[in-house]
C-alpha cells in the first residue's frame, strides 16, 4: 500500500475505521516482507509512531491490540503518558533525538530508548533510570538502543561505528540501564538496501560482544521492506499507518 492509499483511507469513514484498515494493511504488508525475506514475521514488531497524533489515536490503537508506541519528543510524549496511564501494559518508546537535560524525564516513562548515541547521555539516562527505579515510577531496567550514524553526518545523530564498541561497553557496565541492541535512520535520498546491509554487519559484530543485544530497530513507512530484508526485528511506522504528520519532524 503507497502512503497516497493510506491517507485516502484515512480521510473516509471515522478515524477508528480508518486506523483499523490501514493497521490491517500494514501487517499484511510486514508479513509479505517477512515472506518475502525467508523470515518468520513473528520475529519483526512493528512500532507504530504516533508522534503528532493525539492519545485519542493511541488510545484507538491500543483497542486494536498495540502496546507499543514509539514517539519522538519529551514533552509531547509526556502528556500522552500522562493521559494513558490507565491502559494496562501500555509501552513507550523514545525513538527521537534526546538531549541530556530530558534524560531524566525519559527515564520516567520510557520502555526503551531507541536513540542513544553518546556516553554523556549513557551516563545521564543510567542516573536518570536510577532515580525512577528508587522513585517507583519504573520497575525494570532502562532498554537502550544504539542509534548508529550510517553517513557520519553529526547533524542527525546517531554514534560514529567506530566509537560504536566503546558506547555498548558503557551501557553493558551500566547498572540501570539494559543494552537491548541497535537503531538507524537511513540517510535521506539514497537507496536504502546498502544502508541497512552496513548496519546488519555493525549489529553481528555488536552481537559477539554483547549476545543479548538482539533488537535491530531499523524500517519506516517507506523503506520497511529493505530493512527486513537486513534482519530489521522492529519497524517503526508513522506515515503509512497514521496519515500524513502536520509538519515533518526530527
Ligand atoms: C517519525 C519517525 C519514524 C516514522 O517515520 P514514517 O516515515 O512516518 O514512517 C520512524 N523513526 C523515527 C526515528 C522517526 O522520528
Amino acid at each position: 500500500m503507497t502512503s497516497e492509499s493510506t491517507s485516502a483511507a484515512i480521510e473516509s469513514g471515522t478515524r477508528a475505521e480508518a486506523l483499523s484498515r490501514s493497521l490491517t494493511g500494514l501487517l499484511d504488508r510486514i508479513d509479505a516482507a517477512c515472506h518475502a525475506a525467508g523470515r518468520d514475521p513473528a520475529q519483526v514488531r512493528l512500532l507504530p509512531v504516533t508522534k503528532f497524533f493525539p492519545a485519542s489515536d493511541v488510545e484507538i490503537l491500543y483497542g486494536l491490540g498495540r502496546r507499543e508506541f514509539g514517539e519522538s519528543r519529551e514533552q509531547e510524549a509526556g502528556a500522552k503518558v500522562d493521559q494513558l496511564r490507565r491502559l494496562p501494559g501500555i509501552e513507550w518508546h523514545m525513538i527521537g533525538r534526546l538531549q541530556r537535560n530530558k534524560a531524566k524525564a525519559v527515564a520516567r516513562w520510557a520502555h526503551t530508548v531507541h536513540s542513544v548515541d553518546s556516553s554523556r547521555l549513557v551516563t545521564a539516562l543510567d542516573a536518570g533510570a536510577e532515580a525512577a527505579l528508587e522513585a517507583g515510577a519504573r520497575v525494570a531496567p532502562l532498554r537502550v538502543l544504539l542509534q548508529v550514524s550510517l553517513d557520519r553526518d553529526p547533524g542527525r545523530g546517531g554514534v560514529f561505528p567506530d566509537d560504536l564498541p566503546a558506547l555498548a561497553d558503557q551501557v553493558a557496565n551500566s547498572e540501570n540501564l539494559q543494552l537491548a541492541g541497535l537503531m538507524a535512520i537511513p540517510p535521506v535520498g539514497v537507496d536504502p538496501e546498502p544502508e541497512f546491509a552496513r548496519l546488519a554487519a555493525l549489529h553481528a559484530r555488536l552481537l559477539m560482544q554483547h549476545p543479548a543485544g538482539t533488537e535491530l530497530s531499523a524500517g519506516m513507512s517507506e523503506d520497511l521492506e529493505a530493512a527486513i530484508r537486513h534482519g530489521s526485528t522492529c519497524v517503526r511506522v508513522g506515515t503509512a499507518l497514521m496519515g500524513a504528520r502536520p509538519i515533518t519532524s526530527g
